[in-house]
């Protein structure tokens, strides 16, 4: 339902789980069920997760009880469940790779029962009822395969039916957070020193008025020094950005 990412060129700290709990905050209007977020950092080889069903104040309480660490980049989520029950485990983020990636979803994954069928037969385990988890478990099978976070978006967007916003983080990339889009919207936000992604500017609007869209089949990987967008293909996109005018 809603989406939002962040990272940042400091040391790691508390800057990129406040970017994400504020953004969700902004984007609770929308409605949802559950909220959840996943932070990276240097010397991890996993990523801190929370997520819970139910209200904001739920997972604010969560996190107060069990603190996540200084992160360098995070992608947080609102649910509006599809598939699967309002429930933590469907939440998101939904890990793979053993928790080394996290990746969160707006939308509805058409073919998500051909491709689970797939990975269970790889001996895969699924943590969820949600069509999402399959997007986290084919990412984290092209990352081993030696692709990058951002290559890996490209090649499994081209197995992926339906419509999705996907955002992904990898404990093995802590300064990149990647996202791709379908027939959902992802808009890029950009900062100084620091960048972001949101489901809507109202996301990151606190702190950038200069944005970007990504178009249809797009591939977009943040870092602190910037974005890179590409086609499906693997084309880079050059697009200038614009300055979001309105009140937020
Ligand atoms: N289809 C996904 C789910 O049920 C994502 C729903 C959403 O857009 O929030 O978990």
């Amino acid at each position: 339902c809603g989406i939002v990412g962040y990272v940042g060129a400091g040391a790691p700290d508390a800057r990129p789980q406040g970017v994400v709990m504020g953004g969700l905050a902004r984007l609770e209007y929308r409605g949802y069920d559950s909220a959840g977020l996943a932070v990276v950092t240097s010397d991890r080889d996993r990523v801190g997760m929370r997520k819970k069903a139910g209200k904001l104040v739920n997972l604010e309480k969560e996190l107060a009880g069990r603190p996540l660490e200084p992160a360098t980049a995070a992608i947080g989520h609102t649910r509006w469940a599809t598939h699967g029950a309002p429930t933590d485990a469907n939440a998101h983020p939904h890990l793979a790779a053993h928790g080394r990636l996290a990746i969160i979803h707006n939308g509805i994954i058409e073919n998500f029962s051909a491709l689970r069928a797939e990975l269970q037969s790889e001996g895969v385990e699924f943590l969820s009822e949600t069509d999402t988890e399959v997007a986290g478990h084919l990412l984290a099978r092209e990352v081993d395969r030696g692709e990058s976070l951002a290559d890996a978006m490209r090649i499994i967007t081209r197995r992926l039916e339906g419509a999705f916003t996907l955002l992904a983080v990898d404990a093995s990339e802590p300064r990149t957070v990647v996202g791709a889009r379908r027939n959902s919207p992802l808009v890029i936000g950009l900062g100084e020193g620091e960048n972001f992604l949101g489901s809507d500017v109202v996301a990151f609007i606190e702190h950038t008025r200069t944005a970007l869209e990504l178009h249809q089949d797009e591939v977009v990987e943040i870092t602190p020094e910037g974005v890179t967008i590409t086609d499906i293909a693997g084309h880079t996109v050059e697009r200038e950005p614009y300055h979001v005018d309105w009140d937020a």
